[in-house]
Parts: C-alpha cells; structure tokens; sequence
C-alpha cells in the first residue's frame, strides 16, 4: 500500500515538472530577440576591437582557451605548432628554446632542442619515438642541449626503427659544424650507448646528421611529401647560424633562431604565415636590477647577437604575417607590456608571445589561433609510436648482453632476490632478453592495450592521410567540371 503511494506521488510529480518545462509561451517579437541577443555585441555586423581577420578559435577545438595534451586529433588540413622551450636562460617555468611543428600529413620536426625542453614534449604526449627529425638554428648550447637525452631515450622508448636526423649548419671550418657536434656526442656518449645496447636499439644508435653548408642562402634542407624547409644565414656574431622556413599545404611558418636584424630575414621570411623570432627587450639597466646580469654584458650580448623588441616590430612590419610570435625571452609581469609596446611602435598586426612554455598555435589557411597550453608536472610518458603498415611489430634483438659488457664479479654479488621478495610474491625475472633474434610480433597478435595505444599515431595518420586524398579528388572533380563549363 505504502510502495503504490509512493509511486503516485513519484508519478505525479514527474507529470507536474515535465507540464512545466513544456509551458509553450508567446515568442517575443523579432526586434527584442535582435535587441537580447546581439545587444551590443557584433555578432556578424560589424568588426570588434582591435582583433584582426582570421584570428578566431577553429570550431574543432575543444577549449578555445587552452590546449590539454592527447584531447585534440590534428587536422589534415592544419599547421600546429608548439613552444616547448621558450628562454635563453633556463628556469623551471621556461625550458630552453624549442619549437615544435606537427603538419596533417603525420609528419612532424623540432626546431632547436634546448636543454630541458623534453620534459615538455613528454608533457605534451609526445612519444619521444616520434620525433625523427631535429633542426639546429645553431650550436649555442642553449639551442641543442637536450639532444644527447633525446637521442639515447627516444632511442630506449622505441625509437629502433628509424635513425634520429639532425639537420644543421656547417661551420666556416668543419671544426665547428654540426657534424663535428654530433660527432663530439656520440664520443661524450659512448659508455651511455654501449650500456643501453644491451636493449632493442636497432637502428636508434646510428644517428643521421644533415649538414648543409650555412653560406648556401635560400638553400633547400629538407624536401618530402610535400613539406620544403629552407635555410639562411643569421648574424650572430659567429659564422654558422641559420633561420629556417617550413613550407606545407600553402603555408609556411618560419624560425630564425639567434640573431641580429637581417636584410636576408627580410628576403627569405617574407609573407610567412607564422613569422617566429627572438626578442630581447630594451630594458638593459632594469633587466640586470631583477635577473641578474651587468647591463654591459647584457647590452653587448644584445647588440652582437640579438634582435632588440624595436626590431622585431620592424620585422614584422616588412615580412607581413599572419601571425607574428616572439620566444627565446623571459615572461616576466615587469617585462611584458613593455615588450609589447617595443614591438607595437612598427607592427600593428597579429602578435602573441611564444612564451611560457607550452603556447600552443593552430593554423589552417584561414584561421589562426594561439592558446595557452597546460603542461602537467608529472606528465605520464605517451606509449611508444609504431608504424604497422607491415601488420607486425619487430622488436630488434639487443646487439650487447650483460655478459659482454660487464665483468661477472659484481653481478655475482648481486644479493638474492629471495631474501627481499616477499614469498608470496616473487615476479619471474627477465634477467636475460628472452629470443635469441629479432621478435616479429603480428599486430593481431599483439594485446589489444598495446595495439591500441601504440598504434594510435599511425591509425590517426591513416585516417588524415585518406582525408587528404579525398580531398584531392574533390578538387581535380570540381576543376574538371569548371573546365567543362
Ligand atoms: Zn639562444
Ligand atoms: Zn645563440
């Protein structure tokens, strides 16, 4: 009796909120939606603020405020572009310079590698097994520091399938070019890479460089599936530094690295949809009350190598941007807005700071949007990334063996795991790798935890790959029509 009260009442009032909720009211009239709704802001009829064409969130995103790492796909169409390293001088909120640029097409290139900068690629879900190619604007340290660390983790985390390249300049004498660089790390290295040859290395451990030779300007550096990156030189005090642009999909988006304000910048920069340089602010006096440095050493550190906050704006202004971004300076509240002001006095355009770390830029052909990027600090490590277009994974035998490398006497003394491992729990221990050569695993074959999250890179470039296609297709179809009319 009690249980059917109770439901009447449940019953009734369900029927009393839904009557409710479906009261239809007289519709206010079309001049009070116009004056409610659009009061006072645009909304399509005029131009707001100061905010410039094409600078507006793209629909697919799924904060227009910020980017959280693994919750956008990019599109096969887009440009994003990553600060995972954004000051000469490294602290723990700001890594040292690197940028990060993924293309639609799947493919993806690091622009300089500074010290602590992975980390952040780390923070951003960024296999470090993804990364295979790395340009160096030049060899001041704070521009390729975190690159041993790349080479030998990125190597240990997957990375066996395909050499790491290190695109670079050559030096005026081969002492000082990028391959001596390169080849000074693998001898800093070599008690790290004989160690973790005792893992499935394969082909990780035979780093690639490409030097090309800083003089050649305008010189192409790299040129495949459909993306083309150019270099020229940079005056920055030493001969050897180079800026760089990335052209793909009709856009291009250009690093200049270090430098001095440059007539070739000029030449070589112009009309870049993404115009990236560094800044240093004219605060010389200031700047060494808060960080630090003598206002001399600071002001000829400038004036020999850098491109002051007047002369970034002046760059902007003769290159014409769409997007205009200054990084390799510190974010500080007492430097900001007088940064902005230096660069306002001759661009009006679209500007934002490659600074903190972690801004994040998208970019289609029409629009172009900059975010702020919220880097965990204690990111997990995304799965390595495999390609499987073969249908198998093959996990390359290791070429060395504790055996090989190590003298038994203090392995011999290794203390019993008995007598710490609780009987209850005891792991088998793989204390030798466990095939004799490489492991050919079939995708089918794999867990499906492994399979989906070690494949996801791939499926994704499958997936814009095909897009892209289609896409071509459409336009060849609709030009074969107009050319019918
Ligand atoms: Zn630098
Ligand atoms: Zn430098």
């Amino acid at each position: 009796m009690f249980k059917n009260l109770l439901c009447l009442f449940l019953i009734l009032l369900i029927s009393q909120t839904t009557s409710i909720s479906q009261e239809v009211q007289e519709p206010s009239s079309q001049e009070e939606i116009q004056a409610g709704l659009t009061g006072g802001v645009p909304m399509g009829r005029w131009k707001e603020g100061l905010m410039f064409e094409g600078v507006r969130p793209m629909p697919w995103l799924k904060s227009a405020a910020n980017w959280f790492p693994g919750t956008e796909e990019i599109q096969p169409d887009e440009i994003r572009v990553t600060f995972m390293g954004s000051a000469p001088m490294i602290r723990p909120g700001q890594m040292n310079t690197s940028i990060f640029v993924e293309l639609g097409n799947g493919d993806n290139f690091v622009f300089d590698i500074g010290e602590g900068s992975v980390a952040n690629y780390v923070a951003s879900r960024v296999a470090l097994n993804q990364i295979k190619h790395v340009f160096i604007t030049h060899l001041h340290v704070d521009h390729f520091g975190a690159l041993p660390y790349l080479w030998m983790f990125g190597t240990w985390a997957g990375g066996w399938h395909e050499p790491l390249t290190i695109h670079g300049p050559s030096g005026r004498t081969p002492e000082y070019g990028t391959k001596t660089m390169v080849e000074g790390m693998k001898m800093m290295l070599g008690w790290h890479r004989d160690a973790f040859s005792v893992f499935p290395v394969g082909k990780g451990h035979d780093i690639k460089v490409n030097e090309f030779d800083f003089r050649d300007n305008g010189g192409v550096v790299y040129e495949k599936n459909g993306v083309k990156i150019i270099h020229w030189q940079r005056s920055h005090a030493k001969d050897g530094a180079s800026g760089y642009k990335l052209e793909w999909n009709g856009m291009s988006v250009v690093w200049t690295g270090d430098g001095r304000p440059n007539e070739l910048d000029l030449k070589y920069a112009k009309g870049a949809d993404l115009y990236i340089t560094e800044l240093q602010p004219e605060l010389l006096e200031i700047n060494s009350g808060v960080q630090g440095v003598p206002p001399f050493l600071g002001r000829y550190t400038v004036d020999t190598h850098h491109t002051p906050g007047y002369a970034a704006g002046y760059l902007a202004n003769q290159i014409q941007p769409r997007m205009f971004m200054t990084t390799h300076m510190n974010f500080d509240p007492f430097l900001n807005e007088e940064v902005v002001a230096e660069v306002r006095h001759h661009w009006k355009g679209p500007y934002h700071f490659g600074a903190p770390d972690g801004i994040v830029v998208n970019m289609t052909k029409d629009l172009v949007w900059v975010r702020e990027g919220i880097l965990p600090d204690y990111p997990n490590s995304r799965a390595p990334q495999f390609n499987f277009d073969n249908g198998q994974l093959v996990v390359p035998h290791p070429p060395t063996s504790r055996e090989e490398i190590q003298e038994a006497f203090v392995r011999d003394h290794e203390i019993d795991p008995a007598k710490y491992y609780p009987k209850e729990y005891y792991p088998e221990l793989l204390e030798s790798w466990p095939v004799n050569k490489d492991l050919v695993v079939p995708v089918e074959a794999l867990p499906e935890n492994l399979r989906q999250s070690m494949g996801a890179d791939w499926r994704l470039k499958q997936k814009n790959q095909a897009l892209i296609e289609e896409n071509e297709k459409l336009k060849k179809e609709n030009e074969k029509l107009k050319n019918g009319k």
